[in-house]
């Protein structure tokens, strides 16, 4: 089991006694975290990592996943949608059912202290706080910066009624009459997907998928989503490859609340199926060690999203002191300092041009990815996250109106 001061080494051991410190005020409260799946996607990568440490410094976390059919996750996966601006049409019926699954799901569920809602799906269960008071906090790991306006009409008046809203980003604060706290999301460097692999592993999972190592090999890992652009990272590896040679590597699995992800994967599947240098790999869950050996035998990663809440995956690979070329949108400005600690695009053209440019320039990229492992360490570990949210619980409990972050 990892333990907390395994991270002492990485961030200092102050930082871990201030943790255990902060934690100290909040015994006998139960956290209770509540989002919509429990594998796949980046709410329930945090969740995994991050509980089982708050317990081990005594904060009574839990974390309950709410119950939906297809029918409710199509529904939300169009709010999820709306939130990052897509337009999408949500009929009444749809309004309905969302709201009668969530008003199912909050008979059953024993509330904390601090209900702790992560993202759009549960979001209605705040109806609760009427008859139950306890604390209420909405945690929005979406771009919310210019969301559809008709969706976003119907979640604000669920989101003003809870105590505070927490966005990932400077960008994505909303108008609203509650308090608004930033709190950029983590990557834990000792989880199985970050931890530092010895090569002879990275080469095993290379071969086990038939990749040439010898050869630049450029990864987008993520779920199948439009969003994530992996038809446009396709166009723009064709475009590169009239200059360079290269192979690419799209990887992902799917999320229990995500419904798009296999027709996506379909069409990836059909644009890929003439190159032999294109690889489609399925991921299942607790796909972590291949997923670490893949970013880092990899020569490039990509994040080529259209839209994006935070991009773990962009952490994850400068952890790993990986060159990235990422979509310039939601969260990823703030790990990338554009040409510093990584390479911002804005289009299929861009992403092309930096794929070729930093192959042919690997002094270059490899400048780029440990500025990057510098800045991620700096400030995207899980330890600063933890800290963030001890600071917000505390603060929830002595009513003061601001909460200081480092
Ligand atoms: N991920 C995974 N398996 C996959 C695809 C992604 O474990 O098949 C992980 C990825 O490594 C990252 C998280 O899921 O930790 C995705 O988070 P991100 O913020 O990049 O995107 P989201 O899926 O939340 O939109």
């Amino acid at each position: 089991m990892i333990r907390l001061e395994d991270y002492a080494p990485i961030v200092g051991s102050a930082t871990i006694d201030e943790l255990t410190n902060l934690a100290h005020r909040l015994q006998g409260k139960v956290i209770q975290n509540i989002n919509s799946t429990s594998v796949g996607g980046g709410v329930a990568e945090i969740l995994t990592r991050m509980i089982p440490l708050l317990k081990q410094i005594g904060v009574d976390a839990r974390w309950d996943v709410i119950k939906g059919n297809e029918k409710f996750f199509a529904v939300t996966k169009k709010f999820h949608n709306a939130l990052h601006g897509v337009p999408v049409d949500v009929t009444d019926e749809e309004y309905e059912w969302f709201l009668q699954v969530n008003r199912e799901n909050a008979e059953e569920m024993n509330f904390g202290d601090i209900v702790f809602v992560h993202d759009p799906q549960p979001i209605g269960l705040v109806e609760k706080r009427e008859a139950l008071g306890r604390n209420w906090v909405w945690r929005c790991h979406i771009d919310s910066s210019g969301p559809d306006k008709k969706v976003w009409k119907f979640l604000d008046k669920f989101i003003r009624k809870y105590d505070a809203a927490i966005f990932s980003a400077p960008a994505f604060a909303a108008k609203l009459p509650i308090r608004q706290i930033l709190i950029s999301p983590s990557i834990d460097p000792l989880a199985d997907k970050n931890r530092p692999l010895p090569e002879a592993e990275v080469r095993k999972v290379f071969t086990q998928f038939g990749i040439d190592m010898s050869r630049p090999v450029v990864t987008q890992i993520s779920r199948f989503d439009y969003l994530k652009d992996p038809l446009g990272v396709i166009k723009a590896y064709k475009m590169a490859k009239k200059y360079v040679d290269m192979q690419l590597v799209l990887a992902g699995g799917g999320a229990t609340d995500d419904p798009e992800g296999p027709i996506i994967m379909e069409q990836v599947k059909e644009e890929a199926d003439k190159d032999k240098d294109i690889f489609v790999l399925f991921l299942p869950p607790s796909s972590d060690l291949e997923i670490n050996a893949l970013q880092r035998g990899s020569t490039i990663v990509l994040q080529k999203s259209l839209r994006e809440g935070f991009g773990l995956t962009v952490a994850e690979a400068l952890w790993k002191a990986k060159p990235v070329i990422a979509g310039a949108v939601g969260g990823i400005p703030l790990q990338i300092n554009h040409k510093h600690s990584g390479i911002l695009t804005h289009s299929v053209e861009g992403t092309a041009h930096w794929i070729k440019q930093l192959i042919n320039d690997p002094e270059y990229a490899k400048k780029l990815g440990i500025n990057g492992r510098e800045h991620i360490k700096n400030n995207y570990l899980i330890t600063r996250h933890i800290k963030d949210y001890l600071l917000l619980f505390v603060s929830l409990f002595h009513g003061e109106d601001v909460v200081h972050l480092s």
